[in-house]
């Protein structure tokens, strides 16, 4: 038989590593398990961590870990062919500590925090691939690895593999997910001058800016572009739902090549060079497409369980503290020595009492709606853009006119009560 560890956790991303941490820091004999060759030499992140999910695991942790810039500005851009809409918020408040979320790049972030898991006591082992669950009288016991006699045993095991779950997949808790239940996105990170970056984004010093981009830059398929800022580079990319991209026969780079060359968004990034590009699914299916997060010895955390907030962009945060509830709930089943899924069960319990939980219903019906009704992002915003358009240029039109002839542009009674019922709809699945 080989090794046995009282936990073993399978990826090293955001999700695994909270749990290894948590688990480790409380002197539970923890195994964490990552195929790439080092944490987060696979992963891929738009770039926004939420600092108050990472501070509960390692307080005042931005004074030593690899993050790129803070936060200040966030900015909101309606795009059309040849407009933009846009809003946001800028605050200097968020430019000193405790700060409100941080850029990061997660090939060096991950590998920081897993080594800080391993500084706790966590053993980490890169380059394996965990093949499969060894499950016995329907309880999970161990972990099949690639290794030459890769077999390893634990009271528990925890997926924190990733979107694609083959393991969750296995235990039969995890089906293929559906088109309309993944987004499919694209980034590059374009290396680019500091001052540079501080001047075209109006930025002082290290402070950040993200730009959340909608409409035309997903070609009316729901999804978004974002544009962020690192120290000395940006990562712009484009997310839109599998489904779309299959019925616009759209490939992810032409939508991506398309915002760099978007004459709202070009002049952000020229001169830049591109440093890499990545590739990766987001689970957006929301609370109805998770699957069972317990069974017999074996717990899902993060991206594994479907737990991603797509209308505020958040997996991250919900990847690390369903990592530390899945730790909380295996120290007090080994307190009890019963790892069977009643008493695990307290994981599930946890996290629908929590944020996490709390979030993916209130926007369970959200994503479906919008992919149902693509006229949110074709229709609505490019007459967002003309009514601004119009309002805002001055030729003598008394404002009153204008206004009549924007309503009267609207269309018919039966246009204009189209919309109001869209928005009332929009309401409810956001509310
Ligand atoms: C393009 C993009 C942009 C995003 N932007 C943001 C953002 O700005 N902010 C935010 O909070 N969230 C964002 N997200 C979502 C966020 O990245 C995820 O929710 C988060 O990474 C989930 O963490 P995780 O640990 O569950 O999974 P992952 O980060 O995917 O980690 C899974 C780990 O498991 C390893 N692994 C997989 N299978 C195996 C196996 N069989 N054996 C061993 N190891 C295995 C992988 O190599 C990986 O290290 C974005 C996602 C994408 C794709």
């Amino acid at each position: 038989m080989g090794e046995k560890f009282d936990a073993i956790v399978v990826g090293a991303g955001p999700a695994g590593t909270s749990c290894a941490y948590t688990l480790a820091k409380a002197g539970v004999n923890v195994l964490l398990i990552e195929r790439g060759e080092y944490p987060g030499s696979k992963n891929v992140m738009g770039g926004v961590l939420y600092r108050k999910m990472m501070e509960d695991i390692i307080p005042e942790f931005y004074k030593e870990a690899p993050v790129e810039r803070p936060i200040v500005e966030q900015r909101f851009m309606m795009l059309d062919k040849e407009s933009a809409l846009t809003f946001g918020y800028k605050g200097l408040e968020w430019d000193k500590e405790p700060y409100n979320n941080f850029t990061v790049l997660r090939a060096k972030f991950d590998q920081w925090f897993a080594d800080k898991a391993v500084e706790q006591g966590a053993l980490l082992i890169n380059e394996t691939v965990a093949l499969e669950c060894i499950v016995e009288n329907n309880k999970v016991i161990g972990v099949r690895t690639d290794r030459p006699d890769g077999d390893v045993y634990a009271d528990v095991v925890v997926l924190a593999d990733g979107v694609n779950s083959l393991l969750a997949k296995q235990l039969g808790f995890h089906r293929e997910f559906r088109p309309d239940e993944v987004a499919l996105a694209v980034m590059e990170v374009l290396k680019l001058d500091k001052r540079v970056i501080e001047d075209r984004f109006n930025l002082e010093g290290n402070q950040g800016c993200t730009i959340e981009i909608f409409g035309d830059a997903t070609k009316g398929i729901l999804g978004t572009a974002w544009l962020y800022t690192n120290k000395e580079s940006l990562n712009i990319g484009v997310g839109t739902m599998l489904s779309g991209l299959i019925k616009h026969k759209l490939k992810p780079h032409q939508l991506l090549d398309y915002v760099k060359n978007h004459p709202m968004i070009r002049r952000y990034i020229q001169g830049s060079e591109q440093q890499e590009y990545l590739a990766h699914l987001i689970p957006e299916g929301g609370y109805h497409s998770m699957p069972k997060v317990v069974g017999d010895g074996v717990l899902v955390v993060g991206d594994a369980a479907q737990m991603v907030n797509a209308i505020h962009r958040e997996g991250s945060n919900m990847a690390m503290t369903s990592g530390v509830l899945a730790a909380e709930a295996i120290i007090r089943a080994k307190e009890r020595d019963d790892f069977s899924e009643k008493t695990l069960d307290h994981y599930r319990v946890k996290l629908f009492e929590s944020f996490v939980g709390e979030d993916l219903k209130k926007y369970k019906d959200a994503t479906h709606h919008f992919e149902k009704f693509p006229h949110y992002f074709e229709k609505y915003i490019p007459m967002m853009n003309k009514a601004a358009s119009q309002m805002f240029t001055v030729d003598g039109t008394p404002k009153r006119a204008k206004q009549q002839k924007i309503w009267r542009e609207i269309g018919t009674a039966g246009q204009k009560f189209k919309i109001a019922r869209d928005l009332y709809q929009a309401w409810k699945v956001m509310k």
